[in-house]
């Protein structure tokens, strides 16, 4: 599978774009788009590579990850892919946009169409991005895998040298560090690790150095 990321809104976050080169097949992750020049930056990467959306997924629906899903949604006639402990985050966009006085048209509530659980695999061709459920960001954050290609999408769980706040309704340090240890470190050492926020890491360097999780 390939991958690339485009940054966007005020909170930089980095929406990726995956897809399988034999059929073109793509899934677009986290889009944050939050205006008309950011959804059509959007739109060009997708043409200039050449690919077709079939998903739509988000880690979780902090504001900053899911402003844009409405324009994917039209855009792409795709339905919201997210685990359902993350449905009242969607249900109160407004409100967080609000908490972060953002001045950017009122988002409505949006739904989850299609809920994610722990082990489900979305398939894109012939590979998949298997869904690891790591909750304490946020109730219901998922981290997608993809284990022929080698690398993770991580949302807010795990960052270079950091991890995910958890001082967000719902948020929880213990499980947070306890989901990472368990479910992350133990993946192969070269496996990319690509965050909801800033530049990517491998699970050996976390597991060297950083100082959040202590192995
Ligand atoms: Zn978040």
């Amino acid at each position: 599978m390939k991958i690339t990321s485009v940054e966007f809104n005020l909170f930089g976050v980095n929406t990726y774009i995956v897809w399988d080169e034999p059929t073109g097949q793509a899934a677009i992750i986290d889009p944050g788009m939050m205006d008309r020049h950011e959804q059509q930056m959007l739109y060009d990467t997708i043409e200039e590579l050449g690919v077709k959306p079939t998903h739509l997924i988000n880690t979780h629906l902090h504001i900053d990850h899911c402003y844009g899903n409405d324009y994917v949604m039209s855009t792409y006639n795709l339905p919201t892919e997210a685990n359902l402990n993350e449905a009242p985050l969607g249900q109160q966009r407004s409100g967080q946009a609000k908490m972060f006085h953002l001045r950017v048209p009122e988002p409505t509530p949006l739904r989850i169409d299609h809920e994610l659980h722990e082990g489900d695999r979305i398939y894109l061709g012939n590979e998949y991005l298997e869904v690891l459920e790591i909750p304490g960001h946020s109730p219901g954050s998922i981290v997608l895998y993809a284990p022929q290609s080698g690398f993770v999408i991580s949302g807010d769980v795990l960052f270079n040298r950091s991890i995910g706040r958890t001082d967000l309704p719902g948020g929880s340090m213990p499980l947070l560090i306890n989901g990472i240890r368990r479910k992350l470190m133990t993946l192969p050492d070269d496996t990319i690790v690509y965050p909801g926020h800033g530049g990517a890491t491998t699970i050996g360097a976390e597991k060297r150095s950083n100082p959040y999780i202590g192995i």
